[in-house]
């Protein structure tokens, strides 16, 4: 499907060629409220953030803080109740639903927080899937499925079911699935807890390798603060709004 949007390809640019442009991602005064059943949640509360192409920005909040809110803001999956959003420049509020699934596909690879890998089937057809469904060739699918097991080191285990895998693996397995389709920004809802193990360091390292080698923009939303060690930039969340925006060279500089 072809869309008449005007937005530039935005994968693989290198800096210094990078004309001067807008935000990649631009919430302005955003908030959510969901409105159904009897006790309205207001999920995020004008919320002002700005993510540029090539970030590594870990969102960070507790259990109900509007992470998986902003999450699916970001992505397209969900619109603003009020204030703005846009992509590259875009708002969303112009797009049709066409145009929002275009987009979607296009540009983003999304790894659920419960990885939602179907437990009946190889690895190596789950990441092939994605492709599937748009219509590739067996062929096609399986290989590029190789190709993205193999980006997150998982190139001998695609004969594998989820259920043999361990969480650290089930976690890399659903990035390739977002992965497969080449997308530029990758979101990842990260569930685990903060007493559960810190985030899984070879995801993390896997995260920044997508980013730094495969100039991949990453967003990771989750309740570990160790996030941090990997990402580029930390921001807060609370009740919905930004509490804190801190970027790793700022960090350094108050310690
Ligand atoms: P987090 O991902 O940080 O745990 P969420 O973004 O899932 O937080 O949710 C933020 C708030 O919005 C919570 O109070 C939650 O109960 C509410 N919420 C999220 N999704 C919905 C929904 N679909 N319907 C009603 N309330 C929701
Ligand atoms: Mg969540």
């Amino acid at each position: 499907m072809q869309l008449d949007i005007q937005i530039p390809d935005i994968q693989h640019t290198p800096t210094s060629r990078r004309p001067v442009s807008p935000p990649l991602m631009r919430l302005t005064g955003a908030s959510k409220l969901y409105d159904k059943g009897s006790s309205p949640r207001e999920a995020l509360r004008s919320v002002d953030l700005d993510i540029h192409r090539g970030e590594f920005a870990a969102i960070v909040g507790p259990s109900g803080s509007g992470k998986s809110a902003l999450m699916k803001m970001l992505g397209l999956l969900e619109a603003p109740t009020s204030g703005g959003y846009s992509f590259q420049g875009v708002q969303e509020q112009s797009l049709s639903t066409e145009q929002r699934l275009w987009l979607r596909r296009r540009f983003f690879g999304f790894v659920p927080q419960a990885f939602n890998l179907l437990r009946s089937t190889s690895l190596q057809g789950n990441v092939a899937l994605p492709l599937m469904y748009r219509g590739l060739s067996a062929e096609r699918c399986q290989l590029a499925a190789m190709r993205a097991l193999a980006v997150v080191g998982l190139e001998d285990q695609g004969h594998k079911m989820p259920d043999d895998l361990d969480g650290s693996q089930q976690g890399k397995a659903a990035i390739a699935r977002a992965l497969v389709c080449n997308p530029s920004v990758l979101l990842v809802d990260n569930a685990s807890r903060p007493s559960d193990q810190p985030l899984c360091a070879d995801i993390g390292s896997l995260l920044r390798k997508l980013n730094t080698e495969h100039l991949i923009t990453v967003v990771l939303v989750t309740q570990q603060a160790s996030a941090g060690h990997w990402a580029q930039r930390t921001v807060s969340l609370n009740g919905g709004e930004v509490e804190q925006d801190i970027s790793r060279a700022a960090a350094s500089a108050l310690h």
